[in-house]
């Protein structure tokens, strides 16, 4: 499979196995199959509350020899109510307790948005602390914290704009190396990538497939689904594969990270053989004329009343 290099040479497989929604009494099962399939990169994060299943499936697949823990690329996210200087550690020893791991190989700031330490998902404006209270930058110097203590071998950001990127890499010592957002052919961030591929800052691609098990909280009035999208449908009868299978290449073939989330062993095992496609430049193309802008998860959760983040200040 191929990889993406990181400044030291680690590699990270390109694809990986998203875990949001995963809940605890399936996401055992999910990470064991995946790691028979294939699977190397898992994407964790403290806020899906799963992460103790998921440490007990990574230590029964080593404990079982199927895998060795350097043959994994773990990541996993500071949720928003830790921001701080010296609220990093504490958060990423309960992950690592919860993953029974010793490091991750990446720990991303989840979200450029600062709650309050008693709050883990706001209702009210008094929920959330601003950023010029607490700036991102005070934060990742505990994420840099994180690197010098050897808790995590890489650091990097989820859901940043290329202006909150810069002005991070600006005042940092170890700049962002990851950049973790959505993609997919109604969200492409053409500007993004261009940025990324300058300032050497890798790209994971979030609802690769359009998340459609979201809560429907979070979904909009008639919203589009890829998976059912005539020309994704096209190029998958081109191949004789899944519409899935597409996007997931599409992301693949623009050089940027995918996790697809699945706890079903058919869709884990379908997913997984994308990496073995390849599509062409025509095909690639009328892809490309699907740009929407089109968010699936907007960030509106972060503007309530009250809220110093509105939709412009989050996305810039
Ligand atoms: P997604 O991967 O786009 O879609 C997941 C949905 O697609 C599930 O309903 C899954 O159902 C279904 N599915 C999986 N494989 C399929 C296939 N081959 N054919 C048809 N349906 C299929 O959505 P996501 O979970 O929102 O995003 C992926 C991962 O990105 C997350 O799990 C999480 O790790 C990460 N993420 C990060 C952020 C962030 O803020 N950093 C935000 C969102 C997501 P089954 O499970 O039943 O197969």
């Amino acid at each position: 499979m191929k990889t993406l290099i990181f400044k030291n040479n680690d590699a990270m497989p390109i694809l990986g196995l998203g875990t949001w929604k995963s809940s605890p009494g399936e996401v055992y099962e999910a990470v064991r199959e995946a790691i028979k399939i294939g699977y190397r990169h898992i994407d964790c994060a403290a806020i899906y509350g799963n992460e103790k299943e998921i440490g007990s499936a990574l230590a029964d697949a080593i404990r079982s020899g199927e895998v060795e823990r350097d043959q994994l690329w773990i990541t996993s996210k500071l949720w928003n109510n830790a921001h701080g200087k010296d609220r990093v550690l504490p958060a990423l020893e309960q992950t690592l307790k919860d993953l029974r791991l010793d490091y991750l190989d990446l720990y991303l700031v989840h979200w450029p948005v600062a709650l309050k330490a008693s709050v883990v998902f706001p209702g009210k404006g008094e929920d959330f602390v601003g950023l010029d209270e607490l700036p991102i930058a005070e934060t990742w110097q505990g994420m840099e914290a994180s690197v010098q203590k050897g808790l995590s071998k890489h650091i990097g950001v989820s859901n940043f704009s290329t202006k909150k990127l810069y002005e991070l890499a600006a005042a940092s010592d170890l700049p962002p190396e990851m950049n973790q957002i959505e993609l997919h052919p109604f969200l492409q961030q053409k500007r993004m990538l261009a940025y990324c591929a300058e300032h050497s800052v890798h790209l994971t691609a979030y609802c690769p497939l359009g998340s459609g098990d979201r809560p429907a909280a979070l979904k909009n009035d008639n919203e589009k689904s890829l998976l059912e999208n005539a020309t994704v449908l096209t190029v998958a009868r081109q191949h004789n594969c899944s519409a899935a299978q597409v996007l997931i290449c599409w992301a693949i073939e623009r050089g940027t990270a995918v996790i697809p989330k699945s706890v079903n062993p058919t869709r884990l095992a379908e997913n997984f053989k994308s990496f073995e496609l390849s599509l062409s430049t025509e095909e690639m193309e009328i892809l490309s004329e699907l740009d929407a802008h089109a968010r699936y998860v907007n960030g509106e959760f972060w503007t309530v009343p009250g809220s110093p983040y509105t939709l412009e200040n989050l996305w810039d």
